[in-house]
């Protein structure tokens, strides 16, 4: 995948700080307007990112731990790093390798249940890693040999949980029963310098609850397990806002978590929580192009094998403005209008409905929001559409989600 690197009207700032930089950085408009892109633009938020993180960090009862895969960008880790992020879910070598190169004192954890023995070796060997996370007695035995018997490990025992009401179910994948977890803790103990226990409730998870009941069951599998614990990680899923969708407020989770977790009586315990989308959905929107109209079918530049993966299938609506920079004002009435993608695949299709100006026409630009979480870090080369540009500007997002809102306009 070659990214070419655009920077147009935006000065690479780097060595500023970011609240400072957002003041000069452009907006959307004025990038679209100039540049004119014909290739789809990522538009980076710094302030924004930093925002959702201060508050993130600021307001959860524990460590946060950002899962870098939800969108691994250099510049997205340096503005969530201004924000106050320090730890790192890690799920790769290459993931291991970038934070480590970009952030030297940078807390990392490897939060795959399974990984290859090079990348726990790698990790634990040049990367000052630490902390593993296992849910079966094979991977216990890999990390156990990949770094010689350490003994001044970290190790995370990860348990499956029911399926709940978010919109990823991830409970199929990974973790380990009741029983087995159980078993695991109490093997783990006798490697660790600090145990822990972790489950995912799944993405865009609606309902705080699911959280108070994956802490019971964390509780009891710590009590059968009849061992002391350090860390109880309440893993990622926390939600943002879409056209559809308005999650209760952040803070209703937070709540939810601190109950549960005092229900459990560890006081010497750790709480960390590992989220992705929370953090980065509303710092980065994507500028597609039309480039033919056919009826309430928009043809555009970008699509589910670009940055709009979730458009396709998963069916995420996401928030669209046109832009149509120097033009006579386009219609105030709205419609609904699906997408294409540029690929020739049929299944390049994103059903939406995407509310535009009953005018929208070719050549006119949409911007696509809420896209910072699991966009642009999916994108493939598929059929040749592999360039995209990347500038950084300071317009707010698309959607505000509740409980951010404040924040951002501080940062
Ligand atoms: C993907 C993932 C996350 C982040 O999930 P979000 O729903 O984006 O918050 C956290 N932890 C693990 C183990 C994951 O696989």
């Amino acid at each position: 995948m070659s990214q070419t690197r655009f920077r147009g009207a935006v000065a690479p700032l780097r060595r500023r700080p970011a609240a400072e930089r957002a003041l000069t950085l452009p907006r959307v408009d004025e990038v679209v307007a100039t540049d004119r892109p014909s290739e789809p633009m990522h538009c980076l938020r710094p302030a924004t990112l930093a925002g959702a993180a201060r508050r993130f960090v600021g307001s959860f009862p524990g460590d946060v731990l950002y899962a870098v895969k939800c969108n691994p960008e250099p510049s997205v880790l340096r503005a969530l790093w201004a924000g106050g992020v320090r730890h790192f879910d890690c799920a790769s070598a290459g993931e291991v390798r970038l934070v480590r190169q970009m952030f030297p004192k940078a807390q990392i954890h490897f939060m795959h249940p399974v990984k290859s023995r090079a990348a726990i070796a790698e990790a634990y060997s040049r990367h000052g890693v630490r902390d593993f996370v296992l849910d079966s007695l094979e991977e216990l035995h890999k990390i156990l040999q990949e770094t010689n018997h350490a003994a001044d490990l970290g190790l995370v025992v990860r348990l499956a949980t029911p399926k709940g009401s978010a919109v990823y179910d991830l409970s199929g994948k990974f973790g380990a029963t009741a029983a087995e977890g159980a078993m695991l803790l109490r093997e783990a103990r006798r490697h660790a310098v600090k145990l822990g226990v972790s489950f995912h409730v799944g993405s865009q998870c609606l309902e705080p609850a699911a959280y108070s009941r994956a802490l019971e069951l964390a509780g009891s599998v710590i009590r059968d397990a009849d061992v002391v614990v350090d860390v109880v990680d309440v893993g990622g899923g926390f939600p943002v806002s879409y056209p559809d969708v308005t999650p209760p407020p952040l803070g209703d989770y937070f709540t939810a978590i601190a109950d549960g977790f005092a229900k459990l009586g560890l006081p010497q315990a750790r709480l960390w929580a590992e989220p992705g989308r929370a953090l980065v959905a509303g710092g980065a929107s994507v500028v597609v192009q039309v480039e033919m109209r056919r009826g309430d079918a928009l043809y555009v530049n970008d699509g589910v094998y670009g940055s709009l993966s979730d458009a396709g299938v998963p069916g995420f609506r996401f928030p669209v403005r046109l832009i149509r920079p120097g033009q006579p004002q386009p219609s105030d009435a709205l419609q609904e209008f699906s997408f294409f993608g540029p690929s020739c695949d049929s299944a390049d299709y994103m059903r939406g409905p995407f509310l535009l100006p009953e005018d929208i026409r070719e050549g006119d630009w949409i911007e696509i929001g809420q896209l910072g979480a699991y966009g642009g870090c999916l994108r493939t080369a598929f059929n040749g559409f592999d360039r995209v540009l990347l500038a950084e500007v300071h317009d707010a997002p698309l959607l505000e989600t509740p409980g951010y809102a404040e924040e951002v306009a501080a940062a």
